[in-house]
């Protein structure tokens, strides 16, 4: 397998997607609030979380890790978004049939089997993000295929589940959650593990959301689609990479699973090579603090004025293992830096890189006799609270796993496509059924019903609308694809703009300004409209559409105010005519030498005079007469 051009030897990795789709069926699954987002705060509610066993005596490896972190969970929210059955305070009303229908439709796309009832089932949720502590979750088919980009992919189950409470803001001491998002009605798809290249993993993830967005039924814009993909090399768990929102990052996510799992495989083997043993090279965690009294180093100063301790761990044989870095960002140090991360720890320190962060060659010295550190070893610091021996353990726990190579984890992706640690794999029983709500049969009827629901196959949309609208392919697809299809599709039935100049502005001009970094989200239908009709009506040129976008995102005026504000206001016929004129009357020479071949250059004159004041065809037009005119005149004066 190659991996960003690196050749990873006799390696073979499997990629399991499950996508996540919200779906725009007018209310939330439970109850009938409309899906709207709005974090308005009108309520606020205070919740702790609190582990419990399983029936077996257990408690989730997944639960201690988020309980450990003792915050409680602030939940906002507003009668306009959200009602009694979000807060958990009332039971759920009557499942919303219309997302069933919208998941049997896509199940019969996809060749499922529909289950005979429907049973809705709790699954445990530990992070807060559900008021109840768990997930509704219904399995509506299972055992399908997916035909995607020349594969035959197993679908393993289609599912319809309520959304997550929105995280707008992680404290120190509690995290805040919007209900705005709770409960919205969401179509969960699992595929099958694929033993393919993450390029193509990105095509088959394209080509179900696709399937999806042609149901009709799907919400469109960044968001609203969400694909978990699990990451195995082979012989060892998967890792979960949890909450991808763009296609684009999917292979990025995977390559980069895929190098650090394998750097991790590579420690494992090195260390046993090296004739190492966890529990004999990874030492207790001693608390050091005496040993930075006179330290001159500032993050530490500042942590011991916090309150916080040093603790220090050796580890034995690992010299020069933590900075190691065979592929880029693949790294022992990250790893648990990540990790102490995400235990709310900032200060996490390896022997690799010091003397650094102010500590001196001293400092380390006096570290190495207390831990009594060799040449080979290294050691790790660790600026936590005093008896916060959770993280201790954990971070002390994360060097005894170097010794097994890859573990199973959930990652979350970062916006460069690599992935950092989040928490440890929830356990596997965490399924009860809901009894608060009665098991549905699924009739024949309703599934005949879903029937009419079931899209064409892409190709045969594409070139539907590349016929009804007179697009190219590469269009086409992009327009299909866009959050604005619909905003397309009112613009062209709406006013006499080109549908290719429409879809032009409403996919590649609005990319491009947003990948320049301005805020396109200001963008929203009602602006984009106005615009449109705009310069329907003639108030400015096509030629400004990407100033006048610019300007739309930078601050939320009107579009008029824009176009005034860049003055932009169209030159009239006559005003028009003048510049024309002018230019061809000081170009007299080159008239003469070019007759009828200076159009170009002339053209190019007028335009850097008028440019988004007037349009190109209509100089053009002008530009021709005058040429003509002037040379008839030249002619006749010889
Ligand atoms: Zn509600």
């Amino acid at each position: 397998m190659k991996v960003n051009g690196l050749e990873v030897k006799n390696f073979r990795a499997k990629v399991g997607l499950e996508i996540h789709q919200q779906l725009n069926v007018g209310s939330k699954l439970f109850c009938e609030c409309p899906i709207t987002e709005s974090d308005e705060v009108e309520y606020k509610i205070l919740r702790y979380l609190r582990p419990t066993q399983s029936e077996l005596g257990e408690v989730d490896p997944a639960v201690m890790f988020e309980f450990r972190k003792k915050k409680a969970n602030i939940y906002i929210y507003n009668s306009k978004s959200a009602c009694l059955v979000e807060c958990d305070e009332e039971p759920p009303h009557p499942i919303n049939m219309d997302a069933i229908k919208a998941a049997i439709a896509v199940a019969l796309a996809l060749n499922s089997k529909i289950v005979e009832e429907l049973h809705v089932m709790r699954k445990i949720v530990i992070d807060g993000s559900n008021t109840t502590g768990f997930q509704r979750t219904v399995l509506v088919a299972l055992d399908g295929v997916l035909k995607a980009d020349g594969l035959d992919v197993p679908v393993q189950t289609i599912s319809v589940e309520e959304d997550a409470a929105r995280l707008i803001e992680e404290r120190e001491d509690a995290k805040v959650f919007s209900l705005d998002r709770l409960g919205i009605p969401l179509i969960e798809i699992s595929l099958a593990p694929m033993e393919t290249d993450p390029k193509t993993v990105e095509k088959v993830a394209l080509a179900l959301g696709r399937l999806l967005r042609l149901t009709g039924f799907a919400a469109r814009g960044l968001g609203t689609i969400r694909q978990d993909i699990n990451i195995s090399i082979e012989g060892f768990p998967p890792c979960e990479v949890k909450g991808v929102q763009k296609l684009d990052l999917i292979p990025k996510v995977i390559e980069y699973e895929i190098m650090r799992q394998y750097h991790l495989y590579n420690v494992a083997k090195l260390l046993k090579e090296r004739g190492l043993d966890p529990f004999s090279s990874i030492g207790e965690y001693m608390d050091i603090t005496e040993v930075f009294e006179k330290t001159g180093s500032k993050v530490i100063k500042k942590a011991l004025d916090d309150g916080k301790k040093v603790y220090g761990i050796k580890v034995k044989g690992f010299k020069g293992l933590f900075k190691m870095e065979p592929y880029p960002n693949v790294r022992l140090g990250l790893e648990l830096a990540d990790m102490a991360r995400a235990y709310g720890l900032g200060g996490i320190i390896h022997s690799d890189e010091l003397p650094g962060y102010g500590i001196s060659l001293e400092d380390v010295e006096r570290v190495k006799v207390r831990l009594s550190v060799g040449e080979s070893d290294a050691f790790v610091l660790i600026l936590a609270e005093e008896r916060d021996h959770e993280t201790l353990s954990a971070l002390r726990q994360r060097l005894l796993q170097f010794f097994e190579g890859p573990v199973p984890e959930t990652r979350g992706p970062t916006d460069d496509g690599r992935t950092r640690y989040s928490r440890p794999r929830p356990g596997a029983a965490r399924m009860y059924p809901e009894t608060d709500i009665p098991l549905i049969r699924v009739t024949r009827e309703l599934i005949e019903e879903c029937r009419k629901f079931v899209p064409k196959p892409w190709n045969e949309v594409l070139k539907d609308y590349m016929q009804k609208y007179g697009l190219n392919e590469k269009l086409a697809n992009q327009i299909l694809d866009s959050p604005y299809l619909s905003l397309f599709e009112k613009v062209c039935s709406t006013t006499k703009l080109s549908p290719t100049l429409v879809s032009v502005v409403l996919t590649e001009h609005i990319v491009n300004i947003g990948r320049e970094g301005f805020d396109t989200s200001l963008l929203d239908e009602e602006r984009l409209m106005e615009l449109f009709r705009l310069l329907d009506s003639g108030q400015f040129s096509k030629e400004s559409v990407v100033e006048i976008l610019k300007c739309m995102c930078s601050e939320k005026v009107g579009v008029s105010e824009c176009v005034k504000k860049l003055g932009l206001k169209p030159l009239s016929e006559e005003e028009l005519n003048k510049v024309v004129h002018e230019i061809v009357e000081s170009n007299k020479v080159l008239l003469n030498s070019m007759g009828e071949r200076s159009f170009g250059p002339l053209m190019g004159m007028v335009m850097e005079k008028v440019r988004g004041k007037a349009d190109g065809g209509k100089v053009s037009k002008i530009l021709k007469e005058e040429i003509a005119r002037m040379l008839q005149e030249i002619q006749r004066s010889k």
